[in-house]
């Protein structure tokens, strides 16, 4: 008999969905978080995490956040904004955003830590709509089931990209979200 690779050993399912439009929105007029106390839950987004965790799926996020990138906000900021998320939703376990255009740096940020991927072969692909981030999160994690749940179509495109089954944020949150 074959011996188990255990590099394969899968660590059950997995959600992942983005944040701006899918999970949060600012609370105030702006288009944009800026500040790390600027976001609000949009309605029903909390019920279907918790559906999903309660489940035992385990659920992290993706964002671009091009935002450092062109000024609006700095790294630490994007790190608390995160964080604050973090707190609003403890389901969510990790936070990877990327800061930059070119789609070449990712962090991924915890409750407690920050650590950098920009380095990782897949710089230069993590800015959505290119799959890097979703690649790098299947390359952590190596789950069973997985999907991805966005607002936009460069969420719905890299989800396409790394071969994802993608639900719309909007239809997901009518879903689930009542539980
Ligand atoms: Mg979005």
């Amino acid at each position: 008999m074959e011996q188990e690779n255990i590099e394969t050993i899968n660590t059950g399912n997995l959600l992942i969905v983005d944040l701006d439009g899918t999970v949060r929105s600012p609370r105030s007029d702006n288009k944009f978080i800026e500040h790390p106390g600027d976001q609000k839950i949009i309605p029903g987004a909390e019920g279907a995490i918790a559906y999903f965790a309660s489940v035992g799926w385990k659920i992290v996020a993706v964002t671009n956040q091009a935002g450092v990138a062109a000024g609006k906000k700095s790294l630490t900021s994007c790190v608390k904004e995160q964080q604050q998320t973090m707190i609003l939703l403890p389901e969510i376990e990790e936070v990877y955003f990327c800061p930059d255009f070119a789609g070449k740096k990712c962090f991924c940020v915890t409750p407690k830590e920050v650590r950098d991927y920009n380095k990782h072969q897949l710089s230069g692909s993590f800015r959505k709509p290119n799959p890097g981030m979703l690649l790098l999160v299947m390359e952590i994690y190596n789950p069973g089931k997985i999907m991805f749940v966005g607002d936009r179509p460069e969420d719905k495109q890299a989800a396409n990209s790394a071969s994802i089954k993608f639900q719309q944020a909007d239809n997901w949150r009518r879903t689930y979200g009542d539980f």
